[in-house]
């Protein structure tokens, strides 16, 4: 399998390539140069297949022998190794709950699967790779644990000050050893700006091996297909596939589902679930890109204005508009409908939604309005109690705290601060040349 850049300058790349160098050296992201089909068995026969099976299958081809089978296999195995339960909220409407992992967010998938492939590759070569990330909450503790204490792997994590919960923060700062978080003062946007000119700047990149694992890494991008599968096994009525809601901030996530689909996995439709980040669902309604400045909501992790993915997106629809409307709409929740949405489907049908699901949900409910009701999933894409701060004033109630929480609590941050500077941020990675 090769990949090109979608800025379409770059030589292409195998999967090796792709997942270590996160971006194309033109700023491209890297697209596979084409969508293998899976097999009608799998699709057919899922309900005999293990999850281990399925992501494997699914993700072999992209790979494309840069991982021998035996290892692929221990990989995808320790990637997956908790559930992905498919749990019914009400009469039409079920949650596929992706917060099992050990961040208790979908991430946690991604981050795994990515890091247990570079480990596999730097044994191979003997330079320590930085792997830079900017994160809007969730991507920077699944990132975290993914590579805490992985040799040869150094990660550095910028996330924007007060906008990620303190259950977020927790797990990003308190790991230490070869972590390391920057507190920034200023957006998600501005850390992924940041980190987006340190990629370029070549004098850093001679002093340091360089990686991205944002959503744009291949690594990441592409194991998310699984939960996709895995939905599909559980869902009873395969004669009648489901309509699926994803909370979309980056579109990483999303654009998986989407790729799953067009490689052949049953789906009615799409939804990108957005928050007032509302970007995709106004160039749905007309036909016009406009990246804004991120708004910051209670669904902290899908502030985003101008989602990177996105451009994959239209790609695999060939950057047509008529085709890609009708695989997906996309809608726009207030924080105000979200606490809502919180507090009525846990007092009617005793389901405590975090606000990323609530407005996946919602969009649902949007969807059906226009669409007529129809048997449908929602991506329950963090625990709620990432979000208890949001959640606990709603209910009226205490969330109860997993033992994985708990014991974050009484751990000391370890954290820099800094300003919106990239000379800063240069400077504290050089430093990392020399650590
Ligand atoms: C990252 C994240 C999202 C958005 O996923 P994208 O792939 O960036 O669209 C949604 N919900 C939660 C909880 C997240 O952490």
């Amino acid at each position: 399998m090769k990949y090109y850049s979608l800025q379409g300058t770059s030589p292409e790349v195998d999967f090796r390539e792709a997942a270590i160098r996160g971006q194309a050296p033109d700023k491209g992201l890297y697209f596979p140069k084409t969508i293998p089909a899976v097999s009608s068995k799998l699709i057919d026969g899922i309900d005999e297949y293990s999850k281990e099976e399925i992501a494997f299958q699914v993700i072999r081809p992209f790979v494309g022998g840069c991982i021998p089978d035996p290892d692929l296999q221990n990989i995808v195995a320790e990637t997956v190794s908790f559930e992905f339960p498919l749990v019914r909220v009400q009469e039409d409407i079920y949650s596929l709950e992706l917060f099992h992992g050990p961040t208790l967010a979908f991430k946690d998938v991604g981050a795994r699967f990515m890091s247990r492939c570079l480990g596999y590759f730097t044994t191979s070569q003997n330079k320590k790779i930085t792997v830079l990330v900017a994160t809007s909450g969730d991507t920077g503790g699944a990132v975290a644990n993914g590579f805490y204490g992985v040799d040869g792997v150094e990660v550095i994590i910028l996330y924007p000050k007060g906008k990620v919960s303190s259950v977020q923060e927790l797990q990003l700062t308190t790991l230490g050893k070869n972590i390391f978080a920057l507190e920034v003062q200023g957006s998600f946007d501005d850390c992924q700006q940041l980190v987006k000119k340190a990629f370029v700047d070549s004098e850093l990149n001679k002093a340091l091996f360089l990686t991205s694992a944002n959503s744009i890494n291949v690594a990441r991008w592409l194991p998310q297909q699984f939960y996709y599968f895995f939905a599909y096994q559980q869902w009873k009525d395969k004669k009648h596939p489901p309509v699926i809601s994803v909370p979309s901030g980056n579109f990483g996530n999303i654009c998986a589902g989407l790729l799953a689909h067009h490689a052949g996995l049953p789906v009615k439709h799409f939804i990108a679930a957005c928050n007032a980040n509302d970007i995709v669902p106004g160039f749905l309604s007309n036909g016009q890109y406009r990246p804004k400045k991120a708004v910051a909501t209670l669904s902290n992790a899908m502030d985003v204005g101008d989602p990177s993915n996105f451009v994959r997106v239209l790609e695999l629809f060939h950057h047509e508009f008529d085709s890609l409307k009708a695989s997906l709409s996309s809608y726009s929740i207030s924080d105000a409908a979200t606490k809502e949405a919180i507090r009525y489907v846990y007092t009617k049908y005793h389901y405590l939604l975090d606000p990323h699901g609530a407005v996946g949900y919602l969009s649902l409910e949007k969807y059906f309005e226009k669409q007529g009701r129809e048997p449908a999933i929602f991506l329950e894409t963090a625990h709620p109690v990432k979000f208890y701060d949001v959640v606990e004033p709603i209910i009226g109630e205490k969330v109860e705290i997993p033992e994985s929480v708990q014991s974050l609590m009484g751990k000391k941050m370890q954290k820099v601060s800094m300003e919106v500077d990239y000379e800063a941020l240069k400077e504290f990675l050089m430093d990392s040349s020399r650590r």
